[in-house]
């Protein structure tokens, strides 16, 4: 079997996995050590097949999977140490306080930080006599965070962290996870619908649409590459097709081109065909992503 670097945290080589009514289909994608990655998609995108996928608890047809060097699912209990996973499905025990799971894994992982849980404990205003079925939504997201992160696994795999969360709990999720990454080395993957956390923390934003990874890049160069152009048309005046424009609005004298691939050059080459740039606008994440999804449809309807 061919052998990856292990530079990655995350390997995925044209992994595909079909169920009746759904196709993931040939992922791929990279997640380099002491990196986050925000994985966007919208409802039934495929996020937490793929997740799954990584954690080896769904098989994949076809395709190669390496989690922290380790060959997935072969190896999963070996990469599973060093893993941690927090998602809807994380079998907490209803009728147990959180200080009977906080001992329960300590007696498991040697890299247990009790200084460190008993911190996350106060920040995320838990108790440890609390029952689990006592717990709100969102304390419970803080529960099942505090039991991974204390453990100071390599790579940490959240599906939906910040999903149902009010905003201050977000906002205490999000800072606990960049702290993490004070720590060279670590990792974190984590799967959203909210681009505003994936925009706030993320070096790489990877999104996923009907099942097909469309776009996949460092956060800087999205922002940087991505720009609407409001363009004012002249009577008598063609709107030329120009090369890294993806879609244009019509009405009447008014257009509003959108450019995956941004440069200068683009507004002069509008200029010279006598369209008026009237604006060139930044995007926001969620722009991109729905510009995105839509370009990528249309491109699959075509
Ligand atoms: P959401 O944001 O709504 O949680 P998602 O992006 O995480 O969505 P997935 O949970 O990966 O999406 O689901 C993708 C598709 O795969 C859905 O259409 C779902 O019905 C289908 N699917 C997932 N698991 C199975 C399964 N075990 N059997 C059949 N279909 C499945």
């Amino acid at each position: 079997m061919k052998e990856y670097a292990t530079d990655a945290a995350i390997e995925m080589h044209g992994v595909s996995k079909h169920y009746r009514y759904f196709t993931l289909d040939n992922i791929s994608l990279k997640l380099p050590r002491g990196q986050i990655m925000g994985l966007i998609g919208a409802n039934g995108a495929g996020k937490s097949t793929t997740i799954r996928i990584l954690m080896g608890l769904v098989h994949h047809d076809s395709g190669h999977v390496q989690v922290l060097g380790h060959n997935m699912p072969a190896q999963q209990v070996a990469a599973k140490w060093n893993i941690g996973f927090v998602s809807e499905d994380m079998r907490l025990y209803d009728s147990m306080t959180l200080g009977w799971h906080i001992d329960f894994i300590r007696s498991i992982y040697p890299n247990w930080d009790a200084a460190y849980a008993q911190q996350l404990l106060k920040r995320f205003g838990l108790r440890s006599e609390q029952k689990m079925k006592g717990l709100s939504h969102g304390q419970r997201v803080k529960a099942a965070l505090l039991l991974v992160l204390a453990r100071k696994p390599e790579l940490l795999v959240l599906d939906e962290p910040t999903t149902g969360l009010d905003p201050v709990a977000r906002h205490e999720v999000l800072r606990e996870l960049t702290n993490v990454m004070a720590d060279e080395g670590r990792s974190i993957l984590f799967s959203s619908h909210n681009t505003q956390d994936v925009e706030q923390i993320s070096d790489q934003i990877t999104f996923i649409d009907r099942g097909r990874i469309i776009d996949s890049m460092d956060k800087e160069r999205y922002l940087d590459r991505w720009r609407r152009l409001r363009l004012e048309v002249p009577r008598g005046v063609d709107l030329p097709a120009l090369p890294g424009i993806i879609g244009i609005r019509r009405d009447g004298s008014l257009a509003v081109a959108t450019s995956n691939a941004f440069e200068p050059e683009l507004a002069s080459a509008y200029e010279s065909t006598g369209v008026h740039v009237r604006r060139v606008e930044n995007m926001t994440l969620e722009e991109i992503f729905i510009a995105n999804v839509e370009h990528s449809r249309d491109e699959v309807e075509a």
